[in-house]
């Protein structure tokens, strides 16, 4: 995976359902392109310079690191400039129409300045995306140097201030216009125009494009120092490879010069925190070719970090009456024809596997395997509620283009949850669901939430009742939690309403990961399961008056795959992991390596008491503590002669700076409770 591949431009990667509406977009109305995470109206980012404070509980990345000479330290920050505002609103395409129309006429501004430099070049669409726009050209390869020149000239267009003027033409006309100036692709979106008549939009007298706007009314509108031009890469005619590749370039463009400031200032930091740079440069994972795509290693460091999520998250979840599950990878495929997944998830399942002529299945969703285990039992409604989890590993097809450090696998480990329970107790199981996701999410910083209600789609499965009291206790659990939330009418699943949360990281940015569901077995486990069909797993209960029942069953993840969260984790703490979460929680430095027996005795020491340590020689001791800076360890124990005289260390923490001279037990126990205590040190 091309390290340089940057995390806009992947947010950006588009389906080929959004690619047909990028298509269609400068002929039709506003369509709305969200990229990513950002589905909010006006985005609020908070920047912090070096970015290391995060508003969290744990202050273990609090502060700047104070006495930072290193160079490392230093080079890593590079490119963040000069401080930003603290707190910059950027609007978007949804909260400004100014905005939108801004960029609307910058796609056109651009076409009509490459034309000019490359009268060649055939242009083909250029719709406003999250944070710009892009136009897809047919011509020769560009360069950056291109793009320079390309946006002199776009400069030049909006100093002229062009009236942007809007005609119809019947479609005869069109296709005469068209073909006056021997554009084929244009001809081609043409064809696809349903409505009659075309709009066209000329900028001055000297060019024009099919579009149905809005644009603004002068090219003079546009702040130029508020627009760049950012990269150019190849693009596939409809996104078909099989079509002609295209050079599509992509612009930033803003209301004024502070918005792409702060853009471009958010857009470093979030580069600085590429969880695939830093899962590289941190050693912590690794996604290789010679296995495959989207199938994670992970590495010595890496894991003892998710071995620390593993832990807490089992803790806490025993703890609040769950039973810990494990379950196979592989199941007879007949056992996937029950579930239905077989039906209706087939495309996002692999090949099945031979086994002694019997067909075999990896598992997409631990579901139906948690569904084989209650029915081991009978079940008496006394029984309820019965909360299982298990850290379960699916597989899931994702085509190799769309596939993305952690965030997007084709292995990956759910922190899967089924709770069986009565109908009247769907709310307190509920609440009991966001405790619970809120004490997990809080160990990591994650305090800002933003939580969506979705009920009842107009086609949907399901006795009216069982919908109506799932729905509200979904309600009456969101509102006893006191978390406000927006709800998405009619945006539930068809099989039943669901709660999902969105985490905020440290950039504001805003990531998927909870989600819950709650339906009665008679409804369906899985998304799109057909009710035509047989009964699938005839799943009950006895009640009180010794009838069989169907139980309700929730569905329930807090982080919603290891993977991802991991790669979210890394990006939110950028690498500096809080001292209970990092994988080496300090490093020992001898000054000289006449040190080094009593460097690794105390090392012994922290590693006997359960802290993350390891020696470091070989080097001078500014290169070692550079080393240290660079691999974001919280804590430094040097050693020298005056040390080992007095069976002492000298502290230096990542953010405290010097912490001065003690002796190996104070380290230890100030270590060992600020683990415990979630604190820095
Ligand atoms: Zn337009
Ligand atoms: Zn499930």
């Amino acid at each position: 995976m091309a390290a340089s591949h940057s995390l806009f431009a992947s947010s950006l990667k588009l389906t080929s359902n959004q690619l047909l509406h990028h298509y269609r977009c400068p002929l039709k109305r506003i369509v709305s392109i969200s990229g990513g995470f950002s589905r909010s109206r006006i985005r609020v980012l908070p920047l912090y310079h070096k970015a290391h404070g995060l508003s969290t509980t744990s202050s273990a990345v609090a502060t700047d690191s104070t006495d930072s000479t290193d160079s490392a330290v230093l080079a890593d920050d590079k490119g963040l400039g000069e401080a930003p505002p603290e707190k910059i609103v950027l609007p978007t395409n949804e909260s400004s129409e100014r905005l939108l129309r801004i960029r609307h006429t910058c796609a056109h501004v651009m076409a009509m300045a490459v034309q000019k430099l490359f009268p060649d070049a055939k242009v083909t669409i250029g719709p406003w995306i999250e944070n710009g726009f892009y136009y897809d050209f047919d011509m020769e390869p560009l360069t950056d140097k291109d793009l320079k020149r390309i946006k002199k000239e776009m400069d030049r267009i909006i100093g002229r201030n062009l009236p942007l003027i809007r005609e119809e033409v019947s479609r005869d006309e069109a296709q005469r216009r068209i073909m006056a100036v021997n554009e084929p692709y244009k001809m081609e979106i043409l064809d696809s125009i349903q409505e009659d008549p075309i709009t066209i939009y000329h900028i001055g007298g000297e060019w024009w494009d099919l579009c149905a706007g809005p644009h603004v009314e002068y090219t003079g509108n546009i702040n130029r120092k508020a627009v760049e031009l950012e990269s150019v890469a190849g693009a596939y005619w409809r996104g078909d490879e099989k079509k002609q590749m295209l050079q599509r370039i992509y612009g930033t463009a803003w209301e004024n010069e502070e918005q792409l400031k702060a853009y471009l200032h958010f857009k470093e930091e979030a580069k600085r925190r590429d969880h695939r740079r830093l899962g590289q440069d941190l050693d912590l994972f690794s996604i290789q070719d010679e296995a495959g795509g989207g199938l994670v290693f992970w590495h010595p460091k890496g894991a003892i970090v998710r071995r620390i999520i593993e832990d807490s998250w089992k803790k806490i979840h025993i703890e609040h009456g769950y039973d810990l599950l494990y379950t196979p990878h592989v199941a007879r495929a007949d056992l996937w024809k029950t579930s239905g997944h077989l039906d209706f998830y087939r495309e996002n399942m692999y090949s099945q596997i031979t086994i002694e002529d019997e067909l075999y299945q990896l598992r997409p969703m631990n579901c139906p395997y948690h569904i084989l285990i209650y029915k081991r039992k009978l079940h008496s409604y006394r029984d309820f509620p019965i909360r299982v989890a298990e850290l379960g590993t699916v597989y899931r097809y994702e085509l190799s283009g769309s596939l993305h450090g952690l965030f997007r696998v084709r292995g990956f480990t759910q922190d899967d949850a089924h709770i069986f329970c009565l109908e009247d107790q769907i709310k307190d199981e509920i609440r009991g669901v966001l405790d619970l996701t809120e004490e997990i999410l809080l160990q990591f910083g994650f305090s800002k939430y933003e939580v969506n209600l979705s009920t009842r789609p107009e086609k949907a499965v399901g006795a009216d009742d069982i919908w109506e009291k799932a729905t509200s206790a979904l309600r009456d659990a969101l509102d006893d939690k006191g978390w406000s939330y927006r709800i998405d009418e009619g945006g539930g699943a068809f099989y039943g309403p669901k709660i999902d949360l969105k985490i905020e990281d440290a950039l504001g940015r805003k990531w998927q990961c909870s989600t819950i569901q709650a339906n009665r077995l008679d409804l369906s486990f899985t998304k799109e399961v057909d009710f035509n069909l047989p009964q699938r797993f005839d799943i009950t209960y006895v009640d009180s008056n010794s009838e069989k029942q169907r139980p309700i069953m929730i569905h329930r993840a807090v982080l919603g795959s290891l993977e991802r969260f991991f790669g979210v984790l890394i990006e939110h703490y950028a690498g500096d992991f809080p001292l209970w979460l990092s994988p080496i929680q300090a490093r020992v430095l001898p000054v000289t390596d006449t040190q080094l027996e009593y460097c690794n005795e105390v090392t012994n020491k922290l590693k006997a008491n359960g802290i993350r340590a390891e020696v470091c020689h070989g080097e001078r001791l500014p290169k070692l503590i550079r080393n240290s800076e660079k691999q974001r360890i919280p804590l430094m124990a040097v050693v020298g002669p005056k040390e080992v005289e007095t069976q002492t260390v000298t502290v230096r923490s990542r953010f405290g700076g010097e912490l001065g001279t003690m002796i190996v037990e104070d380290f230890i126990s100030r270590t060992k409770s600020a683990t415990e205590n979630r604190t820095s040190f």
